[in-house]
Formats: structure tokens, C-alpha cells, sequence
């Protein structure tokens, strides 16, 4: 007879569970591996130094009268939505891209236009079951162990591994009543959001174009059929940013309606505007035409993982920083200066209250994340330094800086920004000390990283087409 999921949950769990067991008793520390990352970092995977969670990937439970999700941590947005979705239900907070996991979202601080109301991913989880580093199963939550449970999130896989996550659901609506507000600055921008934020909206983002022209998005559920629908998953869409620009300039104020599907997900084809220097390493004119062609390599999943293989991450300034609201145009004024890089993505955050790793632990009334990510043709040295001068703005502004990305903190500055004290005491009342890296070693980046530009297209081409 075959197993039921939560049977075969079980016996995948005993197996990851000796895999700990075993490094624990060698005292040998790991990192966790479940095939895919969104994060910025050069990445090797060794079979002798990761724990292997890849086939944790099911959703358990969907359970509509609780309105809540039994989901397995390698479980992506896209598969895990397209469940929900079924029974008409939502995580309040799904991060944008499809290939982001339960698990990586959790531990990465995973944040989208919802996080103005619902803080981030982890601040949607009821529950966590987690594998210690000795190999013990404990459950987390806001009552059981709640230090661990606030603790973990943000935590980069440095203190357990995740292995079932009981997450929220709400109801969702077929559509998206979008509403595009042309602003003529940053600051517009920014009191605009502050004002939304406190409306009974669902959601909110913008884009900065350049310094005088950008867009605030707001968005509400709707069931309506009364507006022009626009979507964005297919080849021949357009991807969203040039959309969204493309409104912005013809229109004060528009609206529209997006499906549920094509709003979340609206920033996928492209990865935001990240897209567009593949068009211009391989001197492809970004035109239509080419776009809907080549659509098929232009989405998160194959981008990411290219940017990982060819390790050219260090051509790029990709970084997202969190400020207090009474300090986000301060740090605006100071990055543009220094980088210059357009388009800027803005995004409202509910500020968080134990989760002391999250990057929206920071004490204020609204958290802004501005994304900078762009092209900045350094040397190593001087693009160190300029992503050192930014951390050390961040945090003279007291904000901290989302840490998928190259960190450069020097450890005494890093400890400045999250509690060593706090932080060191769990990990040693919940065993983590001998078998997970820290936070600090994890997502430090202390070497030039060596590209390959042909050997890194040829392995996502043989892995995706
Ligand atoms: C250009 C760019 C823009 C981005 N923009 C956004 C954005 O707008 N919004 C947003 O939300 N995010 C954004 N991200 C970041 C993204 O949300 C995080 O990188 C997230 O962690 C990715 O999830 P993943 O599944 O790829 O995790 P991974 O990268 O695989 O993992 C993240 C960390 O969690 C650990 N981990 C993974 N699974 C587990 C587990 N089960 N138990 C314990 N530890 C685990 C890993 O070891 C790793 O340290 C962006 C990233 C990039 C590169």
C-alpha cells in the first residue's frame, strides 16, 4: 500500500535526521542543501558538508476550516500557492519569486507588498518542526519554545533545520484591483506609502525610475470584471516593471485588474529589471521581440541560478536595505550619490517585535526595504568598498540590510547590528554551536569570486532545456 504524505514525511525525516545525527557525532558542521537558492553567494555543494532536505517537498495538509498549511520546507511558492489556490486560500505573504522554498523564505527573511500588513514569511508560521544539532525533533511556535521560534527566523539555517512549517492561510480573490499613483520623487513616494499603509489596502510597493519620476502600486483583492485585465506570465506579456513605467508616464493614476496568479508572481519574467544585463553581456537588443523569444531563459529560476554558476554576482550591486521611515530618505539621498542605480524598488514592512535576526527588527512605526540592484563595473577592491560604505550607513541610520546578499561587515560591526550575547545563548541551549556555521560565517563574503561565464551557461542550459 502506498504511503500516505504524512507517512513519507516521516520516513524522510528520520533520514535527515541521522544525517544530523551523524555530523553531530563527528563534530562536523554542515549547511543545508535542497537543490535551489536565490541567494547571491557563491555556492558549492559538497555531499560530505550539507545535510540533504531536497526531498522534503510536500504539501501535507491544506486544512480550510483552520485556514492553515501543513508544508514541508522545500516546498516552492508557485507549487505551494497553486495548492492554496484551490480552496480559494493564501499565505497573507507570498515573497514574489516562485522558486523561493518554505524553508529558505523563512530563514532568509522572505518579504513581499503584503509585508506592510503581515510582516514577513516567518511572521505568518504558527508552527515549526525543527532537527537540532544533535539530531533532537522539537516543535516551535508563539507558545512552545517561542525563543526558538523567533529566533530561527532570519537565522540562515544556524540554528536547526526546518522540517514542517504549519503556515497561515487567508482568503484570496480571483483579482487584484491594482492602482498605479505617478510620484515625482522619492519622498512623494515615501509619504504616499505612509498614508496607504494605515488604509484597508492589501497591497503596496513602488519603483523609482530615476530620481524625479516612479510609481506606488497599491492593491486590493477584487472579484470584479469591471476594469482591464493585464497579466504577466505569459511570453508575449510584458514584463512588469516596463508596464508599470510604461502607465506611469501616460497616466497620473491608473487601474487595472491582475489575476491573483500574475500579481504575485508579476516581478518573475525579468527578475525584476535584473533580466536586462543578460541582454547586454550577450549584446541582445532588449526590444519585445527578443523578450518574448528568449522568455523561456528570463525568469528567477534560470537567472538565479545562472548568476550562481557563472559567479558573476560581483558585477552587480545587489543588495535590499531595511530603514526606520524616519530615516529611509536620508539613506535614499546617501545611496544615490554613491551608486546611482535605477530602477529602485520600495517596499513597506511591518516592523518586527522578537525576531531579533529578521531584518524588520528595527524599532520604528514602518520598515522601508529599498531594493538597489544594478551594474556597478568595479574592481574587487572598490566594490568592496562601496558595499561597505553602505553597511556602514544602514547602520548609522540604525537599519540592517537583508542577508541572502555579499555581506562585507567586519565581525565587531556585524555583532553591532544583531545581539551576539542572545544570539550565542540559543545556540547553545538548542545544540546548534557544533554542527551549524553561525549567521556571521554563513553569509560573510571574504574572496574575489572566480567567473565562468561559458561553463556556468552551459550547465543551466544542459540543467533547463
Ligand atoms: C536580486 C534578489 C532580489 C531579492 N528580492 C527579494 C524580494 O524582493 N523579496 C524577498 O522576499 N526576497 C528577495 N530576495 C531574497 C530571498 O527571499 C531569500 O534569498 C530567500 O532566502 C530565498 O529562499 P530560497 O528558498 O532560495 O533559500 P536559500 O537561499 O536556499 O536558503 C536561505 C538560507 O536558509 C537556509 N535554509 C534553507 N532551507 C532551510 C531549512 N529548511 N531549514 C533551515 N535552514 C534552511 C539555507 O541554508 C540558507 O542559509 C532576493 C534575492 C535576490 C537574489
Amino acid at each position: 500500500m502506498a504511503m500516505t504524505d504524512i507517512e513519507s514525511h516521516k520516513a524522510d525525516l528520520r533520514i535527515v535526521q541521522e544525517q544530523v545525527r551523524s555530523f553531530f557525532a563527528v563534530r562536523t558542521e554542515i549547511k543545508i542543501y535542497h537543490g535551489s537558492s536565490n541567494s547571491t553567494r557563491a555556492f558549492k555543494f559538497e555531499k560530505s558538508k550539507f545535510v540533504d532536505i531536497s526531498k522534503l517537498n510536500r504539501v501535507i495538509e491544506i486544512n480550510t476550516q483552520g485556514q492553515f498549511v501543513l508544508v514541508e520546507p522545500n516546498v516552492p511558492m508557485d507549487l505551494l500557492v497553486e495548492q492554496t489556490l484551490k480552496y480559494g486560500l493564501i499565505p497573507p505573504v507570498v515573497p514574489e519569486f516562485p522558486g523561493i522554498t518554505v524553508g529558505g523564505g523563512i530563514q532568509g527573511g522572505a518579504e513581499e507588498s503584503a509585508s506592510f500588513k503581515y510582516g514577513l514569511l516567518h511572521d505568518c508560521c504558527l508552527e515549526y518542526e525543527v532537527i537540532l544539532g544533535n539530531g533532537e525533533l522539537i516543535s516551535a511556535s508563539r507558545e512552545k519554545n517561542p525563543d526558538l521560534f523567533w529566533g530561527i527566523a532570519g537565522s540562515y539555517g544556524s540554528l536547526g533545520v526546518i522540517t514542517l512549517v504549519k503556515l497561515k492561510l487567508i482568503p484570496a480573490k480571483d483579482f487584484v484591483h491594482l492602482t498605479y499613483h505617478t510620484v515625482k520623487s522619492f519622498q512623494e513616494a515615501v509619504s504616499l506609502i505612509k498614508q496607504k499603509s494605515s488604509e484597508p489596502v492589501n497591497f503596496i510597493d513602488g519603483i523609482m525610475f530615476s530620481k524625479y519620476f516612479g510609481v506606488v502600486m497599491i492593491g486590493s483583492f477584487s472579484d470584479s470584471q469591471k476594469l482591464p485585465v493585464s497579466t504577466f506570465s505569459k511570453p508575449n506579456d510584458e514584463w512588469f516593471y516596463l508596464h508599470a513605467k510604461k502607465l506611469s508616464k501616460n497616466n497620473f493614476k491608473y487601474e487595472e485588474l491582475v489575476p491573483i496568479r500574475d500579481y504575485i508572481f508579476r516581478y518573475n519574467r525579468g527578475a525584476f529589471w535584473m533580466g536586462r544585463y543578460g541582454f547586454s553581456i550577450f549584446k541582445i537588443p532588449f526590444i519585445k521581440f527578443t523578450r518574448l523569444i528568449l522568455n523561456g531563459l528570463f525568469n528567477t529560476r534560470v537567472l538565479y541560478r545562472l548568476l550562481r554558476e557563472t559567479n558573476l554576482s560581483q558585477l552587480y550591486f545587489i543588495q535590499d536595505f531595511n530603514l526606520p521611515s524616519e530615516k529611509v530618505l536620508d539613506f535614499f539621498d546617501f545611496a544615490e550619490k554613491q551608486l546611482e542605480i535605477y530602477p529602485v524598488w520600495i517596499c513597506p514592512l511591518k516592523p518586527g517585535l522578537e525576531d531579533k535576526l529578521s531584518a524588520n527588527y528595527i524599532k520604528t512605526d514602518l520598515v522601508f526595504n529599498i531594493g538597489l540592484w544594478g551594474e556597478v563595473q568595479k574592481d574587487f577592491k572598490s566594490f568592496v568598498k562601496l558595499n561597505r560604505l553602505l553597511e556602514v550607513k544602514s547602520s548609522e541610520l540604525k537599519g540592517r540590510k537583508m542577508l541572502y546578499a555579499h555581506s562585507y561587515y567586519p565581525p565587531e560591526e556585524f555583532w553591532k547590528v544583531y545581539d551576539l550575547e542572545w544570539y550565542n545563548s540559543l545556540r547553545k541551549k538548542y545544540s546548534a554551536t557544533v554542527t551549524f556555521p553561525d549567521i556571521y560565517e554563513k553569509t560573510l563574503v571574504s574572496e574575489k569570486y572566480k567567473t565562468s561565464i561559458l561553463k556556468g551557461v552551459l550547465k543551466v542550459i544542459k540543467l533547463y532545456f
